[in-house]
């Protein structure tokens, strides 16, 4: 059984998509649900030409083949088939929201002028790539999980704008170079065995994010993050002594090589070599330099 509903709104109920042309309703045709009718092919579809949403789940479609006069076609649900290309696809320039999970696609190609899509969802396919997305600059939303896609392909998938994040897309590691903090705070959880990747490619917004503060001390250690061994390896020390540079004692943080040379923060931080000791030339052992006066 075949539900249409007509331009009007009245709902109608036929047999086959064959009776569309025998009464001659095509055009008249908005909606379309023949879910379960155990159809092979859409042909029948070449007058629905103000058809917007088409319900096609649960049947036998190898091809999107019959869609080609459906130019206004916004929707599409065609989930559990048995597609493997979108072939038919071609001028459906208006779809925006396109559903194809649980089928045989192996390829995405097919929707270069589905411009304006804003949403797909093509799990548990046999998709390797993304290819065929890269037209879709639109994209908000995609699911690809369950299907034997890599992540090498996000980078042409970005089509260099930024995606909402989701817990779809986070499947993929070329992602993780891409989010904001405030991203990455969102898919706290999402981030570990991802560490590396966030320090290579983005580590400006990875570490003001909440989840490097929980594991500062170990990634600082685990990665060398140099400007942070201030911070971790801090010892707290009572001296008397002045800096060996400016002579003053006042200050608070100071630098302390392995001969005991103290040199105030502000003098260090003026240095040009920050890795020796400007008295005695020795290398400072990063891990036991840097010190604080203890007040008491
Ligand atoms: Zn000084
Ligand atoms: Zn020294």
């Amino acid at each position: 059984m075949v539900r249409c509903v007509l331009l009007d709104g009245t709902e109608i109920e036929i047999k086959s998509l064959k009776e569309i042309n025998e009464r001659g309703i095509g055009d008249q045709i908005k909606e379309l649900n023949c879910v379960g009718s155990q159809l092979k092919t859409l042909k029948g579809l070449d007058k629905c030409v103000n058809l917007r949403s088409l319900c096609c789940e649960n049947n036998q479609l190898k091809t999107l083949e019959g869609l080609e006069k459906c130019i206004n076609l916004q929707e599409l649900f065609c989930d559990y088939n048995h597609l493997r290309t979108f072939k038919g696809l071609e001028n459906c320039v208006n779809l925006r929201e396109f559903n194809c999970p649980y089928n045989k696609l192996k390829t995405l190609k097919g929707l270069e002028n589905c411009v304006i899509l804003r949403k797909i969802n093509c799990h548990d396919n046999r998709l390797r790539t993304l290819e065929g997305l890269e037209k879709c600059k639109n994209l908000q939303e995609l699911n690809c999980v369950y299907n034997l896609v890599g992540y090498n392909d996000i980078d042409g998938l970005m089509n260099n704008r930024s995606y909402n994040i989701t817990k779809n897309l986070i499947e993929f590691k070329k992602l993780y170079m891409k989010m904001t903090t405030e991203e990455m705070d969102i898919y706290h959880d999402y981030l570990k065995g991802k560490e590396k990747i966030l320090i290579k490619h983005n580590y400006d917004n990875f570490k003001k994010c909440q989840y490097f503060l929980d594991h500062k001390k170990e990634l600082v250690e685990r990665y060398n993050l140099v400007e942070f061994y201030n911070e971790i390896y801090l010892k707290k020390q009572k001296t008397v002594e002045g800096c060996a540079i400016c002579c003053d004692n006042k200050f608070i943080q100071y630098i302390k090589c392995q001969n005991n040379h103290v040199i105030c923060r502000e003098c260090y931080d003026l240095c040009q070599n920050k890795r020796l000791c400007c008295v005695c030339r020795n290398e400072y052992q990063i891990k036991n330099m840097y010190y604080e006066k203890l007040k008491n």
